[in-house]
């Protein structure tokens, strides 16, 4: 075997091994090589994480203004504009995603969450209210303190993305960090422990625990010096999340799974709607959780619609990662791609019809044994059957017909899913009705994830609870408190 890079923990300013020195292999998803090694942390790794970061709380960083961590969080966004292509190669072997989608959001939107929250923290308000009068009155006023310990775990599709969403505002407001990265996607994560070692954040204030999520997950949900975890995953996972962190009453962020529906009404511009739904159907292999895996079309324009979409979906390149060409990338692992192919199955099962894609394509070289598969569009299923209503979280989307608003809205609202939605339509007054019926945290219409940082992200429903983004960040990584001074005192 030739030699593969191994990945370290990062404890209190110190690369270390696991402490029972058990490694795991990181495999390329469209080659089926191995690509690293990393630590399957126990526990103990786990506690020594937290123990350092409790220390690191009551250390100098305790000190720090506002303007010194916001100083830093921009040290950091330079430091990946200086490694960006090393950054970029690293999280598409680690994804499989095409290097092209790593170069253009990836990446950039990880420097631009640091770049956002240092302006955050340098211009941030916080609450005064006046009561009564000057001579019979008084003054409240928030004042916010960073919560503690923050337990960040991520998933495998947007590996330095998420946990810069997390990671930057959790510094920006003073607290100490465990993070977890998802063990299929390990790389990106260690170099930004090696970039907040250099920019010069204090030894304990940000520690990474490599390792599987019933071990090193679990342990850091469970860890009673651990008061604040913010989870990006699965569903299930964020159940379990909760049961664990909910009865030790720490503060919980859960951004979880979707079903978003794209809904096209007969007055959209056409050609516009079909080429975006195309990119939130397959962007990053249909693996991104806003992604619009249920294409809802209103039946005037059906029959034009699916014949534009299904064309396009077959024209998509799919292939090797590294060439510009590429649209269409490797899953995460075989394992998943079994999983959404076992979907394929049970929509034929379920009556539909696959109009684009079903297989793996043939490639060549190493690609060959890659976690590949065809852009795939299904038609003739039942909105309320379960290929329609479950998460797939691969290139896979169904198409539906509907003839009036009042029924693209029960459709869309029929799943127990709330993430996302797009609409696509021309006529204003329809795009504020249906916007405000749909419940999912974030509509866009005539678009798709176009993210301004400053909103609300998050779900409804089986997709989570709580928001971040902006100052919903802000208030999540701090604990508000309310000072009340009499003014004639
Ligand atoms: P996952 O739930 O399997 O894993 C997510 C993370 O949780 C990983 O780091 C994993 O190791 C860890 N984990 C697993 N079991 C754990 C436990 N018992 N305790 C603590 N941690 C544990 O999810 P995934 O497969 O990595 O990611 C895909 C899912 O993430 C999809 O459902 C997708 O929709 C969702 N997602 C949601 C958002 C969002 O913002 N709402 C963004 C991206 C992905």
């Amino acid at each position: 075997m030739r030699d593969v890079r191994v990945i370290q923990n990062f404890i209190a300013g110190e690369f270390c091994g696991p402490q029972d020195g058990e490694l795991m292999d990181n495999i390329n998803p469209a080659t089926g090589s191995v690509l690293s090694r990393f630590p399957r942390s126990k526990a103990a790794d786990m506690d020594a994480a937290v123990q350092a970061a409790q220390e690191a709380m009551a250390g100098e960083w305790g000190q720090w203004s506002a303007e010194r961590r916001a100083d830093l969080l921009d040290a950091v966004a330079e430091k990946i504009t200086e490694r960006f292509e090393e950054l970029v190669e690293i999280e598409s072997l680690d994804t499989g995603k095409p290097r092209s989608l790593a170069r253009a959001v990836d990446i950039p939107r990880a420097r631009a969450n640091f770049r956002f929250f240092a302006g955050a923290i340098r211009h941030q308000s916080t609450g005064c209210h006046i009561m009564g009068t000057p001579q019979d009155g008084a003054v409240n006023y928030t004042l916010r303190k960073p919560v503690g310990v923050a337990g960040l775990i991520t998933p495998w599709n947007l590996p330095l993305y998420l946990l810069s969403w997390k990671v930057a505002p959790a510094l920006a407001m003073g607290n100490t960090i465990v993070a977890k990265p998802s063990e299929l996607t390990p790389m990106s994560a260690s170099v930004l422990a090696e970039i907040l070692d250099e920019v010069g954040l204090p030894s304990g204030v940000f520690n990474l625990v490599h390792g599987i999520g019933p071990e090193a997950g679990q342990r850091l949900v469970e860890h009673e010096d651990v008061s604040l975890i913010s989870f990006t995953g699965g569903t299930q996972t964020g159940k379990r999340v909760a049961a664990t962190a909910a009865p030790l009453f720490k503060k919980l962020s859960l951004e979880l799974g979707g079903k978003n529906p794209t809904i096209v009404f007969a007055d959209a511009q056409l050609d516009v709607a079909v080429e975006q739904s195309l990119r939130a159907s397959f962007a990053n292999q249909g693996q991104i959780c806003l992604c619009g895996s249920r294409i809802l079309v209103q039946a005037e324009i059906y029959d034009e619609f699916e014949k534009a979409f299904v064309e396009k979906a077959k024209a998509m390149a799919v292939g090797d990662p590294a060439l510009d060409t590429t649209q269409v990338g490797a899953l995460i692992s075989q394992g998943h791609l079994e999983k959404v192919e076992s979907y394929i199955e049970l929509a034929k099962q379920e009556g539909g019809r696959v109009l684009a894609g079903g297989k793996r394509p043939r490639l060549e070289g190493d690609a060959a044994s890659g976690a590949f598969l065809e852009p795939t569009v299904i038609g003739g299923l039942s909105p309320t059957c379960r290929t329609a209503t479950e998460e797939i979280f691969g290139p896979v989307v169904t198409l539906h017909k509907f003839e009036t608003e009042e029924e693209a809205i029960e459709i869309a609202n029929g799943v127990r899913y709330g993430l996302s939605a797009s609409v696509w339509t021309s006529n204003l007054s329809r795009a504020h009705r249906v916007s405000a019926e749909l419940d999912t945290g974030m509509v866009w219409v005539n678009t798709w994830l176009l993210r301004d940082l400053r909103v609300p992200f998050g779900g409804m429903k089986d997709s989570g609870v709580g928001r971040e983004g902006g100052d919903n960040s802000l208030e999540f990584y701090s604990e508000s408190r309310n000072i009340c001074i009499r003014l004639d005192a």
